[in-house]
């Protein structure tokens, strides 16, 4: 039923949160469970089109010890390859936890939930598991916005946790 299973994760509690229903859904169904990271390329000054305009910004999530002024283009792949790099140990990190599983990671740049949406469709996903909240985690909001995206637009079953 579920041979392909999407695993989106920004590394957050919230994220992590969800490992274990990961485990059990692709124990269940014996599938392959996907890892993905996506290295937010929507913060100023990050961007796969080199010729962009760099505006001066901020730059990583809050918490996640990058935040910096990016001003040029040397210094925008610098932090790229520095979240991506972030985004290496993330996924590693939750194949460890899926133990016997089987696991496959990815890290990619982009909208996060445009490369979510993108990833599930190129790689023949049918269940994508996702967290309510991110690194934000705002629990004024029902879900957080890349979660929100996902569930009104994916083309397979989303289950939040
Ligand atoms: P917001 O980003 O809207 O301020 P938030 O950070 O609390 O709020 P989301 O970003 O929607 O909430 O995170 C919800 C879930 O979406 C996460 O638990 C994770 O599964 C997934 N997700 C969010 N960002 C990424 C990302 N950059 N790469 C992969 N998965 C992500
Ligand atoms: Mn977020």
């Amino acid at each position: 039923m579920y041979a392909n299973i999407l695993y989106p994760t920004d590394g957050s509690e919230s994220a992590e949160a969800a490992i274990e229903d990961v485990r059990d859904l692709a124990e269940t169904y014996d599938a392959t469970v996907h890892v993905l990271y996506v290295v937010d390329t929507t913060h100023a000054g990050l961007g796969s089109d080199p010729d962009q305009e760099k505006a001066p910004g901020m730059v990583g999530h809050p918490e996640g010890g990058t935040a910096g002024m990016v001003g040029d283009r040397s210094t925008a792949e610098e932090v790229q390859r520095t979240l991506e790099r972030q985004g290496e140990s993330i996924v590693e990190e939750a194949r460890e936890q899926l133990g016997d599983v089987d696991a496959t990671t990815a890290v990619r740049a982009g909208v996060p939930y445009e490369a979510i949406l993108d990833y599930a469709e190129t790689e023949d996903i049918d269940l994508i598991v996702m967290g309510t909240h991110g690194r934000t985690g705002l629990d004024r909001y029902l879900l957080g916005s890349v979660t929100e995206k996902v569930v009104r637009t994916a083309d397979v079953p989303v289950v939040t946790v």
